[in-house]
C-alpha cells in the first residue's frame, strides 16, 4: 500500500490550545491507513483578522497516509468537530483548525478542498513548522518554502518550549 507524505497544519485559540494541538496530534495518530512521521514544535502567533481575540497556538503534523485526499479531510474535519469546533466568525477565535497543507507532490482544486493550501505561501506559523519538520520541502510549481519564509509577512511568532512529560521528570 503506497503511503503519501501529507502535512496537517494545527491552530487554536481557546480553550487550552497547547492541549487542543496536543491531543489532536495524538487522535492523527490513530487515523486509519495513517502514521504520524513527525510532529513540529509549536508558535504563539498573533491572530489575523480581528485583533480581541486570544493569540494562536500553532504547529505542524507529518503524516504517512493511503488515505484520498478527501477521505483525509473528512478525518480532519470530524477531529475539528469533536473538538467543539463551531464556525463563528471568518478568522474568528477557535478551539481547533486542522488544514491540509501538502499532500505529496499533489495539486487539488475541488469545491471542499484546495491543495497546497492557497494561504500557505503568506503565513509564517506555518511555513516555519513546516519547514521545521523538513527544511527541503518545496511546492509542487518548484518554490522552495524557505524562499517563501523569507518574503511573508512577520506575525511575530514566538517558538514555545516543548511541554514537559511530568512522567519523565527526575525525583
Ligand atoms: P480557514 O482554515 O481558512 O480559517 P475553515 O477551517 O473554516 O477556514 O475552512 C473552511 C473550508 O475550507 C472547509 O469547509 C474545507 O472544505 C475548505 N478547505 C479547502 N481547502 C482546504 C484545505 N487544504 N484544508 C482544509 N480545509 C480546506
Ligand atoms: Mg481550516
Amino acid at each position: 500500500m503506497a503511503l503519501t507524505d501529507a502535512f496537517i497544519g494545527l491552530g487554536s485559540n481557546l480553550e487550552n490550545p497547547g492541549a487542543q494541538l496536543a491531543r489532536a496530534i495524538a487522535e492523527l495518530a490513530t487515523l486509519p491507513n495513517t502514521e504520524l512521521a513527525a510532529q513540529s514544535p509549536f508558535y504563539r502567533s498573533k491572530p489575523l483578522g480581528p485583533q480581541d481575540q486570544p493569540d494562536f497556538i500553532n504547529g505542524c503534523a507529518w503524516l504517512k497516509t493511503s488515505l484520498p485526499p478527501l477521505e483525509l479531510l473528512d478525518q480532519l474535519q470530524a477531529i475539528e468537530l469533536a473538538h467543539g469546533r463551531e464556525r463563528l466568525q471568518h478568522w474568528g477565535p477557535r478551539t481547533l483548525d486542522l488544514d491540509l497543507l501538502l499532500y505529496g507532490n499533489r495539486v487539488i482544486d475541488h469545491p471542499r478542498l484546495h491543495v497546497p493550501h492557497p494561504e500557505l505561501p503568506d503565513r509564517d506559523f506555518v511555513l516555519r513548522p513546516l519547514l521545521d519538520l523538513n527544511p527541503h520541502l518545496a511546492l509542487p510549481d518548484g518554490r522552495y518554502l524557505s524562499e517563501l519564509l523569507g518574503r511573508c509577512p512577520d506575525n511575530r511568532l514566538q517558538r514555545l518550549e516543548p511541554a514537559r512529560n511530568p512522567g519523565s521528570l527526575p525525583d
